[in-house]
């Protein structure tokens, strides 16, 4: 070939390459400014479900359904569903978020806010984004996870977790503008610096709706809304009422604080907005769910126990200027940590013979929720997994009918669901062709205990609960059972005739579920948090007709989408899978298609560090005190009673660190570790207060070699930490 021939062929091949481009854009996304630009406009996302190939918003709709129309794979062809191609994360922890796929490109954020934009065909990544999170930020979340990313006109929008929210340009994945959510003229102090970002943003009518997260480190809970362009603030609604000295806040907030008692504003009071917020074009409002109250236990919070609005709520505002319009409080005065801020979708069902446009909430507190759209009036509300802490609710006032005792004021209770959820943050999904609500479910399990006798309550900053960490009640003692732990399960509930209609069993192992894809093709996508498998079932039935090997736990939604004709499956896979210490590969997106060939490498099998311990010679009083400590301001990460246990934070009873008290205060009094998410706590422990802690890790670590190898964890394990379910 001469060189002219050769010229003229690479011309051919470039002649070919951008036919084959064209082809990959819909019709009505050819419109747009073209491929990897993201160019999601409001009229795009108002008529999502017009472009069925797409994914452009964290629901898949407006309506939040995470219902695709596709239907090239179906019940009879998923059998055949392969990898098709996989793309590694620069990260093995705890996957949360539901990728994008808009015009041929995926985007996905990871575990601590790096953004992917992956070639949806061939795989290849076009760009990676890493906001550089301020490691100080990072110990003030309950976990290092991020669960999705909105798309706007040309950019990729999201919360980080050091509570900025970031705009990427798609094309180039350079950062567009980046807007501090809590900026110093909101004259928060100290506590501005304990709000995490989570959530996936929300984007509509050109405005960005996101919340803060924090509610368990004694924040003031918000949601607000910047211009989706620019970054700058439009609006912001506190759902609790801040300091009364600082003067009156309005009407809204008036009324709520005649529902609070004592001093709530020091410790933030809570009612985070940390995941589900829906924009709804029928009514023209924005629901989103707050958080719990801060701290949990409602006595130590204050003294008179009120219903602490707009806690543990749905609210409804006017998305452009954030004024109220309605609220239902699912749990007044929370005690559980109940929040209402698992996933919601709006939908049209036909009740007692009349069309509603209703809103849908399988709640962490165990019961589903059917609220009229426009008006908030609650329609329904029944147990879709194991209750016990209610007998009902009421729907004339709306309030739940609570069970004598599971206040925990005297005894412990052995709390269904426990604080992890008969459902938390892991979406739902609705299929207009069964009419069923497909729920990862859990049965929880959850020991409720007060803090001991004259305990103070924990100070802003510290992991402020108010209850007894790790209560371990006698067997057969316990109230009002002897269940503990989470089992996940794909259950179908009727939201019409109020029942569930078919559920799984359980999964075998134990452990959660991830979130929920259905299709047009009668299919539900479901992935196990323990069993690292991603599974296929029947919209009808509930027969598991598909199952893929993650090698890695699987806990976001999947979603899907259309390509040159060809439908695809991608899930965003990773984290600590019951029975290992660390997630024991990459975390990774898996992209399916029929006939995918692609495989997997093998997990580097883990060794786990040879665990030898200083010998533990302090008094039983240094080591009860480091043990108070270490619950108080550790354990949220590192797990309970110093026994780390299926997650991605370190095991402290195998660190070198506990041969050296200066290496040891070096990352938790001086931060050498800050960049890894270990920020300095000098402002909550002292020295001596260090010493005691290690001096517990100690003792403990030699409990644990005590115990010989294979005996498995010497007390429970941590009881938030194995769900991954990590929220704030
Ligand atoms: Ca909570």
């Amino acid at each position: 070939m001469t060189i002219r021939n050769r010229a003229q062929g690479m011309g051919l091949m470039l002649c070919a390459a951008l036919l084959t481009g064209n082809a990959l854009l819909a019709p009505t996304a050819a419109k747009a400014a073209g491929r990897g630009a993201a160019n999601v406009t409001a009229e795009r996302l108002v008529k999502a479900a017009d472009e069925p190939g797409q994914w452009m918003t964290y629901g898949g709709t407006y309506s939040e359904q995470r219902f695709s129309p596709l239907k090239n794979l179906d019940t009879g062809n998923v059998g055949k569903l392969g990898l098709q191609w996989y793309g590694d994360y620069e990260t093995n922890q705890n996957q949360h978020g539901s990728p994008l796929y808009v015009d041929g490109v995926i985007y996905v954020s990871t575990a601590r806010n790096v953004v992917h934009a992956f070639d949806a065909k061939s795989g290849k990544q076009l760009w990676k984004y890493n906001p550089m999170i301020q490691g100080e930020r990072l110990r003030y979340n309950v976990g290092l996870v991020n669960r999705g990313i909105a798309a706007w006109n040309g950019k990729i929008i999201m919360g980080t977790l050091d509570a900025r929210l970031v705009a990427i340009d798609a094309k180039t994945g350079k950062q567009a503008w980046s807007t501090d959510t809590v900026p110093a003229s909101l004259g928060l102090g100290e506590m501005a610096n304990r709000y995490a970002i989570t959530m996936a943003p929300r984007v509509a009518k050109g405005k960005v709706f996101i919340g803060g997260s924090g509610g368990e480190f004694g924040v003031r809970g918000w949601i607000a809304a910047f211009d989706a362009d620019t970054g700058k603030e439009v609006w912001r609604f506190w759902t609790v009422p801040g300091d009364p000295a600082k003067g009156a806040e309005g009407a809204v907030l008036e009324r709520a604080a005649k529902t609070w008692s004592g001093e709530w504003w020091k410790g933030g009071g809570g009612g985070t907005v940390w995941d589900a917020a829906v924009y709804d074009p029928v009514t023209d409002l924005l629901y989103f769910g707050t958080g719990n109250a801060t701290p949990w236990n409602a006595r130590v919070r204050e003294p008179k126990s009120g219903d602490n609005l707009y806690t543990a709520s749905i609210v409804a505002v006017r998305p452009d200027t954030g004024e109220y319009v309605w609220h239902y409080q699912e749990v007044p005065g929370d005690t559980w940590d109940y929040d209402a801020v698992s996933p919601m979708m709006t939908a049209d069902l036909t009740l007692g013979g009349e069309k509603k446009h209703v809103l849908l909430q399988p709640s962490k507190n165990g019961f589903f929720y059917v609220l009229e759209a426009a008006t908030g009036k609650l329609l329904s509300a029944d147990p879709f997994t194991e209750v016990n802490w209610a007998t009902g609710v009421d729907l004339k006032t709306g309030r739940p009918i609570e069970v004598s005792g599971a206040r925990y004021e005297k005894e412990p209770w052995n709390l269904a669901p426990g604080v992890q959820g008969g459902h938390s943050w892991h979406p739902n999904a609705f299929s207009p062709q069964t009419g069923l609500v497909y729920i990862p479910a859990w049965e929880a399990y959850f020991t409720m205990a007060g803090p001991p006798a004259n305990s103070p309550p924990a100070p802003g900053g510290g992991f402020s609960l108010g209850i007894a960490m790790g209560t371990k009640v006698e067997p057969g003692k316990l109230l009002p059972y002897d269940r503990q732990g989470v089992r996940g399960r794909l259950k179908a509930w009727d939201p019409v005739s109020r029942k569930v209609v078919w559920e799984t069993e359980p999964f075998a192992n134990g452990g959660p579920t991830s979130g929920v894809l259905a299709t047009a093709g009668n299919l539900v996508f479901m992935g196990n948090g323990g069993g690292k498998v991603l599974s296929a079932y029947d919209a009808k039935t509930g027969g598991k007709l598909w199952s893929f090997d993650a090698k890695t736990a699987v806990f976001a939604a999947p979603i899907t989408y259309e390509l040159g004709g060809v439908q695809y499956i991608a899930a965003s896979v990773g984290g600590a899978a019951q029975g290992g210490y660390f997630a024991p590969t990459h975390a990774r997106m898996l992209v399916f298609a029929l006939g995918g060939k692609a495989v997997l490498p093998e997990p580097a099998p883990y060794t786990p560090p040879p665990l030898n311990p200083p010998p533990s010679t302090a008094s039983a009083e240094v080591i009860a005190h480091g043990g108070e400590l270490y619950t108080q301001y550790c354990s949220v990460c590192h797990g309970v009673n110093g026994v780390q246990a299926r997650t991605s934070f370190p095991n402290l009873t195998v660190t070198p660190l506990l041969y050296v008290q200066d290496g040891f205060d070096n990352v938790v009094l001086r931060g050498a570790r800050a960049d890894k998410g270990m920020g300095s706590f000098a402002k909550d422990l002292k020295a001596a207060d260090t010493v005691a802690v290690r001096e517990y890790l100690i003792a403990r670590a030699n409990a644990v070699k005590a115990a010989g190898p294979g005996a498995g964890p010497v007390v429970p394990p941590a009881p938030r930490r194995e769900t991954g379910h990590a929220e704030n």
